[in-house]
């Protein structure tokens, strides 16, 4: 998947004045740990990360296919030859795989279209190996054909846009746009609206020619290009929902199980021309106009066409998926553990879906490991993992999450992830955590830009046009869409994601290639190298604090915009009740966290005792930890953490404070008062927890 199709972005918050410059460091540790992570970085490199690349993009590499066993293999070698220790963890998972999925035009003149994407003969993985046909994942099989209606997006304003135009997909095929949400929320309304089938294409208003030149003359999508990918809408294994797939798992049957029940396809422009041009009916609104060369209609018909799907879901839907995990165990806190990954499974060769997250994760550990040979162990044990199935619906990470889920809440630090890192110049962060985002920027300070013009930090500042000095680049929320999901909204770890972002024009496509990545995402990999730095800077600043280096400060006043505007919403509806005590609530976090932060940098600066130090980490590990509620979302209970989660109406949006805002939004005046009373209390734990650190630390 790929987060810079999120939506929801939030501003940062410049850190308070008089700040210490590491916070969580000394000043003798501070200077060490400068110099420490000024070595790591002049570790990954640009070379090796293109022979990792060139390796792992080799061929097509689907979950649960030999080549995902090829991935496996050199991920694990690699790790092995640097020193770490190593792990495999495989889980069955319910994944029924294509046999044959074919699309026709049956009026007004039958034609079958061809899903193949065309070869580009300098491309040479575009024929070497079979491409993985063109399917989306979890979509039911079947054989359907029907008038076609064109569905502009999918999305649930569409269908009510159609609503209101008298148009109707009920018994016939849907073809909707690529585009404003994830596609599982596309498959979801077609098949709540009556579609027997549903057809996705990608239109080059938003993903082709309009953008750019295509490939392989320029990075964007061609004619023939196909955007694959999953329609299922919960995270992992569909038949294990919310407990892991290990080998005695009861499984659920199929009817049960949360995954589409009608067939859906995606399909190229060029196929897409040959069911829209035909289309006539209602005259569209203007913006359902795509980037075709003729006016879109509706429909129904006069077009009709058929879909047929085969799957191996009756005779083989388990296959075998396999994470993989590099550990170096921690100096002196080896049980509190920072967690970095990315997920090893594509669509195709992967080349920046996800290779590019893969190769990072594995010169962030080349780095360390390479410390640990000369002499300079991490303090807190540091695991390197990639994730398999992550395209099918984070289902190698969510698996892991729900089988460790105790340990991980007991110990688990930090997640930093890695998805779709080098793909272009522009640096970001598509999910973070308010409280880790003070650290990424400042370890974004410490690495130099491959543009050769500054810091990656001043790059993205500059390149953000920042409209005053005391802003910050912005951050995404996390709501979902990569392998942080389990470790944020399901257990409440504070998480890092970021990467270099660029064309996307190939995304999921049998052209996401190594000659791609090599002509135009990152052609001289420095970006992958640069990634990897910001990688092992970022880990070595969180494994080696002395105190762990979360701002809370930041947090509270990013949940504190979040709280004005629940107050704003509740006042325009003439409720009675107010969610003032919620900001009020917010408030309490904020000056404990302040207290907090003074407290610690008085105590860092008078020698802190060890003995106190851990008892203060272990502490704070506890304050994210309070804003996750066991039972979770009243819509999903996986969504444990009350501070985001995605929107269940697209997928890719995120939503704040999700238990308070979902009420507001189906109108529940009775549940939005139960959800803020509720979260009320969980804020003034996580204080509680702040203010026993604080306190912890003035007994020092
Ligand atoms: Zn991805």
């Amino acid at each position: 998947m790929n987060r810079y199709l999120a939506l929801s972005m939030a501003l940062g918050f410049s850190a308070p004045l008089g700040a210490q410059k590491t916070p969580g460091y000394g000043a003798q540790s501070a200077s060490i740990e400068r110099a420490t992570e000024a070595d790591a970085i002049t570790r990954p490199s640009a070379q090796s990360s293109s022979v990792h690349s060139k390796f792992l993009s080799l061929q097509p590499h689907m979950a649960g296919t030999s080549a995902q066993a090829r991935t496996r293999d050199y991920v694990i070698d690699k790790m092995k030859s640097w020193g770490l220790e190593t792990e495999v963890r495989g889980y069955s998972v319910w994944m029924p795989h294509p046999l044959s999925t074919r699309v026709w035009r049956m009026a007004p003149d039958p034609i079958e279209l061809n899903l193949q994407e065309g070869i580009v003969p300098e491309d040479t993985t575009s024929f070497a190996f079979p491409q993985v046909m063109a399917f989306n994942g979890y979509g039911a099989a079947g054989d359907v054909r029907g008038e076609v209606v064109y569905v502009n997006y999918g999305l649930i304003e569409d269908y009510a846009q159609l609503d209101s135009m008298g148009v109707s997909v009920k018994g016939k095929i849907a073809i909707a746009r690529y585009g404003r949400s994830y596609r599982g929320i596309k498959a979801r309304e077609a098949e709540k609206h009556g579609a027997l089938g549903l057809i996705i294409y990608s239109d080059p208003a938003d993903d082709g020619y309009v953008r750019g030149d295509v490939y392989p003359a320029g990075p964007m999508r061609p004619s023939h290009g196909i955007q694959r990918g999953s329609v299922m809408n919960p995270n992992g294994d569909p038949s294990t929902p919310g407990y892991p797939s290990t080998t005695n798992a009861k499984r659920i049957a199929l009817a049960a199980m949360d995954v589409p029940h009608i067939p859906v396809l995606p399909i190229s422009y060029g196929n897409a021309t040959e069911l829209l041009r035909g289309l006539a009916g209602k005259a569209i609104p203007q913006p359902w106009q795509g980037g075709l060369p003729f006016r879109y209609h509706v429909g129904p018909g006069p077009v009709q066409a058929r879909i047929a799907v085969t799957t191996d879901a009756t005779t083989n839907p388990y296959k075998q998926i396999w994470d993989t995990f590099g550990t170096i165990r921690g100096s002196e806190f080896p049980e509190e553990i920072v967690i970095i990954g990315g997920h090893r499974d594509a669509w195709g060769p992967g080349a920046a879906d996800n290779v590019s997250g893969t190769v990072s994760v594995l010169e962030a550990a080349r780095a360390v490991a390479e410390q640990v040979k000369a002499g300079k162990r991490p303090k807190r044990t540091i695991v390197f993992a990639t994730w398999d199935a992550e395209e099918w619906g984070l289902i190698g990470s969510t698996e892991f999450v729900e089988e460790d889920s105790l340990r991980l809440a007991r110990s688990a630090v930090a997640y930093l992830n890695q998805d779709d890192v080098a793909q272009g110049p522009n640096f970001g962060s598509g999910a973070s955590s308010p409280s880790l985002r003070a650290l990424l920027r400042d370890v974004a300070k410490g690495v130099p830009d491959p543009s050769g013009t500054g810091t990656v930090y001043s790059v993205w500042r500059k390149r953000a046009n920042l409209a005053a000095d005391t802003l910050e680049p912005e951050m995404g929320d996390p709501g979902g869409g990569s392998d942080f999901g389990g470790f944020y909204n399901h257990l409440g770890i504070p998480i890092a994601d970021w990467g270099f972002g660029g064309p996307a024009g190939v995304y999921h496509s049998a052209y996401d290639s190594y000659h791609w990545m090599s002509k135009f995402g990152d052609p001289t990999f420095e970006y992958h190298a640069t990634n990897a730095r910001i990688g092992v800077a970022a880990l070595l600043r969180i494994a080696n604090a002395e105190i762990l280096p979360y701002d809370y400060v930041e947090y509270a006043r990013t949940m504190r915009r979040f709280s004005s505007q629940v107050e704003r919403t509740i006042a325009d509806k003439h409720w009675k009740l107010s969610a003032a005590v919620l900001s009020a609530a917010v408030g309490r976090m904020e000056s404990a966290a302040v207290a907090f932060n003074a407290a610690r940098d008085r105590a860092l600066a008078a020698q802190l005792a060890p003995t106190i130090a851990k008892q203060v980490n272990t502490t704070l590990l506890g304050v994210e930890r309070q804003l996750t509620r066991p039972q979770g979302l009243v819509t999903r209970p996986w969504f444990r953490n009350l501070i985001y989660a995605s929107d269940e109406n697209n997928g890719y949006a995120t939503m704040a404070l999700p238990s308070v805002n979902e009420a507001i939004r189906v109108g529940d005046e009775t549940a939005v008062e139960r959800e803020i009373a509720d979260l009320v209390k969980r804020f003034d734990s996580a204080t509680r927890v702040l203010e026993a650190a604080t306190g912890l630390l003035q007994k020092s």
